[in-house]
């Protein structure tokens, strides 16, 4: 026998910051319900942690307070250096935003909170769930064919459909969205324990002729190194190799003392593309896109979190209007995003044509 049709107002695909975001604000400010679909288990490692001090005013409108999160979720960023443009070192705060406080998270707790309590609050989640098809009905619903590896296929028929689905904008690409990628970044990084107590709170970013490097002391003792760089001249060099990307880190002038006194936690490196994209959903009804899935910045820019929460919460009065009322006002949220994104790509163009140290290097040649 087949599996009843599932009926929800708001179907989001993607558990992650925006998707647990745009459930939160749906659940507390309108009468809508919501499932979320999440393809893995949630117990994939997340990466991604600095954040300016306005994330407290976005998880407080998700009527979070920051105790609501474990002990130890954030640690304040007091030193940022930056070797970038020159050898020279320039103590920052994060590049883009002007809050003087900064913060590392600890992502899997974050991340873990903000699901957990969509779940408290009513939302339907279904974990380890794949979406196979989706269809538009006449009606502008959206009937989407769903599978888990033990409950098997099932369908979901939604008023709404919300891509969260991050940086591949999975769901744009498949209802026909448009969806536009501007380059190929990646990172490539690796976590690390640190013995020296005394590095915490530290944040460092170095560039080199094949791209930049970051690093960040996280809580719990913990400190990420990541290189980021375009996919081909990854591929080509082989760096998502640990004894290549352990071999370039070794020719920085900086960056490779961090590890003395320290202890790789994997010996595997974890690889996520970080290109900048933007989607435009104008010609879809009843379909919006939030977060990475809406617009990725480059992670250069600390922009990623915030902005999940905040076009979250956003898209979220769009549904909720739409559902309750049924007009559609996604046009005025999606030019808002379109003006964001101009003054982002202004801004970074800038901010990497400071560093003129490698005028035939590929990668800055690209950025030129
Ligand atoms: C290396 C790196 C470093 C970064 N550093 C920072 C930083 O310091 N500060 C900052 O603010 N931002 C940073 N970012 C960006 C930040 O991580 C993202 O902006 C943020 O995670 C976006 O949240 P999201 O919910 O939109 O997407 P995601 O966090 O990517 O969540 C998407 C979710 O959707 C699920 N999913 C995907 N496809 C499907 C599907 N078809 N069906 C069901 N589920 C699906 C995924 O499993 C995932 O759980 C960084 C990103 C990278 C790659």
């Amino acid at each position: 026998m087949s599996n009843p049709i599932k009926h929800t107002d708001v179907l989001i695909v993607g558990g992650g910051p925006s998707g647990a975001s745009a459930a939160l604000s749906l659940l507390n400010y309108s009468k809508c319900d919501v499932t979320i679909i999440e393809q893995s288990d949630f117990n994939k490692t997340r990466v991604g942690e600095h954040v300016s001090a306005s994330i407290f005013n976005l998880i407080d409108y998700l009527k979070l307070n920051k105790n609501d999160f474990e002990k130890d979720s954030f640690i304040p960023a007091y030193a940022s250096k930056s070797y970038w443009g020159s050898d020279n070192v320039s103590t920052t705060n994060s590049i883009f935003t002007t809050e003087e406080a900064t913060f590392q998270m600890d992502r899997e707790k974050f991340d873990f909170k903000l699901i957990e309590t969509a779940a408290e609050r009513g939302a339907d989640i279904y974990p380890r769930t794949k979406c196979l098809d989706y269809k538009q009905l006449e009606d502008k619903s959206w009937l989407v064919s769903l599978g888990h590896p033990i409950e098997g296929k099932f369908t979901i028929k939604a008023n709404y459909l919300v891509d969260a689905s991050g940086r591949s904008a999975n769901v744009c690409r498949k209802v026909g969205a448009s969806s536009q990628k501007h380059d190929a970044l990646m990172g490539v990084g690796l976590f690390f324990e640190l013995d020296d107590k005394s590095k915490k709170f530290e944040q460092t970013l170095e560039s080199v002729e094949q791209g930049w490097w970051y690093s960040a002391c996280l809580p719990n003792n913990k400190m990420v190194i990541t290189f980021f760089s375009d996919a081909d001249i990854i591929s080509e060099n082989k760096l998502n190799k640990l004894e290549k990307w352990k071999d370039l880190l070794q020719e920085t002038n900086h960056m490779k003392y961090l590890i003395d006194n320290t202890k790789a936690l994997s010996d595997k490196l974890w690889i996520r593309n970080a290109h900048t994209q933007i989607s435009d959903v104008r010609n879809l009804e009843n379909f919006i896109a939030i977060g990475d899935a809406a617009v990725s910045f480059d992670p250069i820019s600390s922009m990623g979190i915030g902005f999940s929460i905040s076009s979250a919460c956003f898209a979220a009065k769009y549904i909720a209007h739409k559902i309750e009322n049924g007009s559609s006002t996604v046009a005025i949220y999606q030019e808002d995003i379109l003006k964001n994104y101009k003054q982002y790509q202004t801004i970074k163009a800038k901010y990497y044509q400071e560093e003129k140290r490698w005028p035939n290097s590929v990668f800055w040649q690209r950025r030129i």
